[in-house]
């Protein structure tokens, strides 16, 4: 084969993978593939650097050049090592695909000798699963190895604060000095008065910083406050193991820490300045301008302050006027339980659309198997035939051109199945996730609107109602929004309609209301 006809594309990878330090610097890597080039007279029309691992599909670089291998801009793929290219069975595939359907013409690596023939592409199938199999035990061992330490009681990472790793022992100890200071955090939060910026500060006067030298903020202070630790218990895995090691926290401190992150967790009142909890819920029903919220102290002439937050129009519209007045929060809280209320789904009637929902999933799960291993039964058909165009090819029964094209055909027809299942499978499950989590929402409703939870409540309503609720004469209204409407549709008769309720379209009808 003539490598002057051929345009190539010089790709170099520099990894972070671990078992890859000894492999070339990125700089070398480009010094001798040019060196080679030039004494293979290869025409590179451009040079492509990676920067991530071919452990994983999905590094940039590599589909951009095979997109513009694809696009009929070069032919051939100059490289260190095959394993520089693929090492992942998604990657090896797709340079094989693109050999067997002539996109690519060459393949060239100093390390590696290739040719591309049936042979050739057979052994690069094997150097590709080789450093695949490589990938995939060395992840393997070194997992095992982990669980082998937690299994010990050894905690397998980097020590949190307060602790170090101890190389030599290759254990983790009690940083004395930290230690105490970690000790007072927890005792000075357990009292119940500190904020997490007064922890954060606490630490920061004792010269405790994160690792970048910066301030410990406040969802790293929760972190540390809620890490289990530091009383002797590690996470891995999912799971809580008891380490080797000493605890720095007594339990009854931990617990008592946790109680109080749990209560300071919980939503304060808004200041002044803050957006108020139903603002952006509704538009004005005169005027269309949006609903805010304001919160106001009034102070009366006998002494006595009252507080209140009410709701009002922005009246920005410049057209028109609007005449609207302002609600109070609790009138429009009010307002919007009984709305939550109103449309929420009896729970007798949510398990009963939940039960339908799976016995069609259930139907159209068996029909997609059908149908699944009906076309892996023609793509292992295919292979069949494939295996043995190739054995007729070789044995010379059949001409080039006819081999060429039959095995063009059989390939198409095999990609063209392979997807159609990708997306069958894909699809099956598109529309079940929604509908449950309309039946949790819709049966929750209830509860919600007896809460005193107000985002929830506003969440919930937004879930509902879209962008349709209006507020006009300190009254609101509205419509939920189509999918909600027609599953309470399909709620109201059930036993009526037995196919895919969410798909059941019903516009115009007015909203059936299911109270408790
Ligand atoms: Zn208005």
């Amino acid at each position: 084969m003539n490598n002057e006809q051929h345009k190539f594309f010089l790709y170099a990878r520099k990894s972070t993978d671990v078992e890859d330090k000894q492999v070339r610097s990125i700089e070398d890597q480009i010094a001798e593939l040019r060196a080679f080039a030039k004494q293979e007279n290869l025409n590179v029309i451009d040079v492509l650097i990676e920067k991530q691992s071919a452990k994983i599909p999905g590094r940039p670089i590599f589909g951009e050049m095979l997109k513009r291998i694809e696009d009929g801009e070069a032919n051939g793929i100059l490289a260190w090592h095959a394993d520089r290219l693929a090492r992942n069975s998604v990657d090896g595939g797709r340079i094989i695909y693109l050999l067997d359907t002539e996109k690519l013409a060459s393949l060239k690596f100093p390390t590696l000798w290739f040719e591309n023939t049936p042979q050739g592409k057979f052994m690069l199938n094997i150097v590709f699963g080789q450093s695949k199999y490589y990938v995939d035990s060395l992840s393997e061992n070194t997992k095992r190895g982990l669980r082998q330490k937690v299994k010990r009681g050894e905690y397998p990472g980097p020590a949190p604060i307060g602790y170090i790793n101890d190389s030599r022992t290759k254990s983790v100890v009690v940083d004395r000095k930290k230690a105490k200071i970690i000790r007072g955090a927890f005792e000075l939060y357990a009292e119940g008065n500190s904020r997490l910026e007064d922890i954060s500060n606490f630490l920061a006067q004792r010269g405790i910083f994160s690792r970048g030298g910066k301030r410990i903020h406040k969802t790293r202070a929760t972190f540390i406050l809620s890490n289990p630790f530091y009383t002797g218990l590690f996470k891995y895995g999912g799971e809580l193991h008891e380490g080797k090691y000493e605890p720095i926290i007594a339990k009854k401190i931990f617990d008592k820490v946790q109680e109080v992150l749990k209560q300071r967790g919980r939503p304060h009142h808004k200041t002044k300045y803050e957006p108020q909890d139903y603002c952006g819920l509704m538009k004005c029903g005169t005027c269309g301008m949006s609903i805010t919220g304001e919160y106001r102290i009034k102070k009366q002439k006998n002494g006595n302050v009252h507080d209140y937050i009410y709701y009002h129009c922005t009246k920005k519209n410049k057209a028109v006027k609007c005449p609207e007045s302002c609600i109070r929060q609790e009138e429009l809280d009010k307002q919007i339980s009984s709305l939550l209320q109103k449309f929420s789904l009896r729970s007798d009637w949510a398990e009963k659309l939940l039960a339908m929902a799976e016995a069609d999933k259930e139907k159209s799960t068996q029909s997609v198997s059908a149908f699944v291993l009906e076309s892996q039964n023609k793509i292992h058909a295919i292979q069949t035939k494939l295996q043995r165009l190739l054995d007729g090819y070789l044995e010379q029964d059949i001409e080039r051109e006819i081999y060429r094209k039959q095995k063009t055909k059989l390939l198409l027809e095999k990609k063209s199945l392979a997807e159609k299942m990708a997306r069958i499978e894909q699809k099956q499950n598109d529309w079940l996730e929604p509908m449950r989590e309309w039946i949790k929402v819709a049966s929750n409703l209830v509860k919600i609107a007896r809460d005193s939870n107000l985002q929830e409540k506003k969440v919930a309503a937004k879930e509902i109602f879209g962008s349709n609720l209006r507020l006009a004469s300190r009254a609101v209204r509205g419509e939920p929004v189509f999918p909600y409407l027609s599953a309470l549709r399909a709620a109201e008769s059930i036993g009526k309609i037995p196919e895919s309720l969410i798909l059941v379209r019903d516009a115009g009808v007015e909203p059936a209301a299911f109270a408790v």
